[in-house]
């Protein structure tokens, strides 16, 4: 076994640790924490305030002066658990043998891959502290990366460290999105520079139209593999270059651009100022389609025989190609002229006539003017392509073979067990098992332990979460209202309006208007009466975000956010702002039904469905995305069937009243349905039915393997590319 990737970095934000806690700093500095309950729990042990605002063990740690550390160290109990706890850590960084890929393949990936698998991608969601993604995509790329760790895979991730983020949401009174820019700090976050082999900060030039920009290196250590995030808001950069990598999917197109040059081509460079040879590269989305230009002019540079157009194909051999979404709005495309203009210095170095390179991004028209589409780019060039579910498969193939020249497979997602299980539910697992989930990776067989587990364990933890899960939104929820501006006596209404035995819907996602978040409240009479009964009670809890940009989706928030404070349905209907991956969690393991109704087909797989059900958590959804292929008759509910008209108005009007249907007839008599101990027994089996069905095959445990077998070894073991 070769050991993990190390990245030489310089010391990071400079504080003081007693010298028998200094264990403490590497453990701050791995992302390992965020999936690692007990790590969150010991650093809110040493400041509960501080994490409690942060989030964040190195602001916790930055903070905390000679005294505090005294009554730590004079604290057994704190110091028992703190030696379990970086034990259990130095277990998992050394344990490489113990993946679950290769007990099941008998087969040393690490000897196989001769150099690890360069992973780009637009956004990562490890934890909440690190406001550097904005939702499916992100999450699911840290979700990728913690299982690359887990698996012991050679793996190496990049992306853009944004100061600005993804912007924070407040709803005011009137139910206005009002967008706020948080400030990611370096310092107050486990980011570390990378280390350049002269010792200094690794710094990597882009070249730009008339002049260089340079990126900072940092790297994000999530177990044992490292991200790097690159960074130009740097004293190296003039001030009017600074901004490139401040705001995730920034609106200006030509701003787009410039900073999908620093990932690309920053990435590549990168790379190579540590020594990284990838075996593999894998685009997650078309983001980072430009490391393709960089690694062509690389090639070219090596062998002056070669021409640009040979040299793109040859690397696109060991590049595989993730596809997102069948929206085409999510497909990257720029105007020819800022193509053109901001890629001169490549067009130059590389001779390629600009018309061929566009040529090669052209999507599927034959406009002489079409815009360079880079989804059809990288699908022309990446050897092998892959969609998210079985249902996103056919109709990526539908609309991109003709480009790829070949169908584009299905690696359906899957999620991250140890980062969205609650804790009551997780610890079912994990005696059930007899694996510590943050530490162990979990093979299929793992999980069919779980029949041990008791209906009344089962809806004990659940109801454990609920409890959780009730009072975080009291909690966010007055302070919600105290900033509008309620009186004392609303916010006592709010405090008694939640009821913990209530039938609890949940629906949470960005509030992209083909994801239908208000079709809940098409008929609002219906919904109040399902809502009102006092025998029956049922609440629905939303959550979202709308693009800045995005009008319509912000409309529906408000239009959403009016209905909550206004009768009849006050009281029943209530709306979280700044949706992120913690109010996720208390989501995903919190409810007891989770929904989800986007007009299909558009949803290209979808994973907050996949969170709830291994937490126990049913699915009432439109068969699209993921549920297409996960719903098997006992593990929730299906809206509607295959079948979708053409008319959209008509479809919506059909969806609600299938919705309405199931939940009055099917989904509030089985929750009320309550065996002689109290026991909603044929619920419980819905629940049961849910994580048996999601536990492995949602897992991105399973779909990491997938990746490897079907993407990564074929492309590492082919000829490399660079000689
Ligand atoms: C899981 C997750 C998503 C993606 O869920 P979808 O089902 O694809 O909408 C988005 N945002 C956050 C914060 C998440 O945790």
């Amino acid at each position: 076994m070769t050991a993990p990737l190390r990245i030489p970095t310089l010391p990071g934000h400079d504080f003081m640790l007693p010298p028998n806690l200094e264990g403490l700093r590497e453990l701050a500095y791995n992302l390992w924490w965020s999936w690692t309950p007990r790590a969150g729990a010991l650093f809110a042990r040493i400041d509960s305030a501080a994490w409690g605002r942060s989030r964040s063990p190195i602001a916790v740690l930055s903070g905390i002066g000679p005294a505090r550390w005294s009554e730590l160290l004079a604290d057994e109990d704190f110091m028992v658990d703190a030696s379990r706890l970086l034990d259990e850590f130095e277990r998992y960084l050394a344990n490489g043998s113990d993946s679950w890929y290769r007990r099941a393949t008998d087969a040393d990936v690490n000897a196989a891959l001769p150099g690890p698998v360069a992973y780009f991608c637009a956004e990562y969601g490890i934890h909440e502290s690190m406001q550097i993604y904005s939702g499916g995509l992100g999450i699911l790329a840290g979700d990728h990366c913690k299982s690359a760790s887990d698996a012991a895979l050679p793996f190496i991730a990049v992306g853009l460290l944004y100061r600005r983020g993804y912007f924070r949401q407040q709803i005011d009174a009137d139910g206005h999105q009002e967008h706020a820019q948080p400030y990611v700090d370096p310092t107050m976050h486990p980011l570390r520079r990378a280390r350049a082999r002269d010792g200094s900060a690794l710094q990597v030039a882009i070249d730009y139209p008339g002049r260089m920009v340079h990126a900072a290196v940092w790297v994000a250590q999530v177990g044992r593999v490292p991200l790097l995030l690159l960074d130009t808001d740097i004293p190296a950069n003039d001030g009017a270059d600074r901004p490139i990598t401040h705001i995730l999917y920034v609106r200006g197109r030509e701003m787009r651009l410039c900073q999908e040059l620093v990932l690309g081509v920053g990435g590549v460079r990168a790379l190579r100022g540590l020594g990284i040879e990838p075996a593999a590269w894998h685009l997650n989305e078309g983001h980072s389609a430009f490391l393709l230009l960089e690694r062509a002019r690389e090639l070219m540079a090596a062998d002056l025989s070669l021409n640009a157009g040979e040299a793109l194909r040859r690397v696109g051999r060991d590049a595989v190609f993730t596809i997102h979404t069948p929206v085409a709005a999510g497909n990257e495309v720029f105007e020819r002229g800022l193509v053109t203009k901001q890629l001169a210095p490549w067009l130059d170095a590389t001779e390629m006539p600009p018309s061929d390179l566009l040529e090669l991004g052209r999507g599927r028209t034959d406009e002489p003017d079409a815009p360079f589409d880079m989804t059809a780019f990288v699908l022309r060039l990446a050897s092998d392509a892959n969609a998210v579910s079985r249902l996103h498969a056919a109709t990526a193939s539908e609309t991109w073979e003709p480009i790829s020249g070949h169908p584009i497979g299905p690696i359906t997602n899957g999620i991250h067990l140890a980062t969205w299980l609650g804790r009551p539910i997780r610890r079912l697992y994990e005696r059930a098992t007899g694996l510590s989930l943050g530490s162990d990776a979990a093979g299929p067989e793992a999980f069919s332990k779980l029949d041990g587990v008791s209906d009344e364990d089962l809806w004990g933890a659940h109801r454990q979460q609920k409890r959780e899960l009730i009072e975080f939104m009291r909690r966010r929820l007055a302070r919600q209202f105290a900033r509008h501006g309620e009186s004392p006596d609303v916010l006592r209404e709010l405090h008694a309006a939640f009821d913990p035995e209530a039938l609890t819907i949940g629906f949470a996602r960005r509030f992209a208007t083909y994801k239908r978040a208000d079709l809940i409240f098409r008929d609002e009479d219906r919904l109040a009466a399902l809502l009102g009964n006092p025998n029956r009670r049922v609440q629905v809890v939303l959550a979202g975000k709308a693009h800045p940009a995005d009008r319509p989706g912000q409309r529906v928030i408000q239009r959403i956010f009016t209905l909550t404070r206004s009768e009849p349905l006050r009281g029943r209907v209530f709306m979280l702002e700044d949706y992120d991956m913690r109010i996720a969690r208390f989501l995903v393991g919190g409810v007891d039904l989770w929904l989800n109704n986007p007009r299909r087909p558009l949803e290209a797989s979808g994973t907050s469905g996949m969170k709830a059900a291994a937490n126990g958590i049913p699915s009432l959804s439109v068969l699209d995305g993921w549920w297409d292929e996960g719903f098997n008759g006992r593990n929730g509910w299906a809206i509607g069937g295959r079948e979708m008209l053409e008319d959209e108005e008509a479809q919506d009007a059909a969806d609600a009243a299938e919705l309405y249907r199931i939940l009055e007839e099917e989904v509030v008599p089985r929750f009320y349905t309550r065996d002689a101990g109290g026991l909603p027994d044929a619920w419980v089996a819905t629940m049961r039915a849910s994580i048996e069905a999601a536990i492995w095959q949602f897992s991105t445990a399973r779909m990491l393997g997938e990746y490897v077998e079907r993407l990564y070894l074929p492309v590492a073991l082919r000829a490399p590319a660079t000689v």
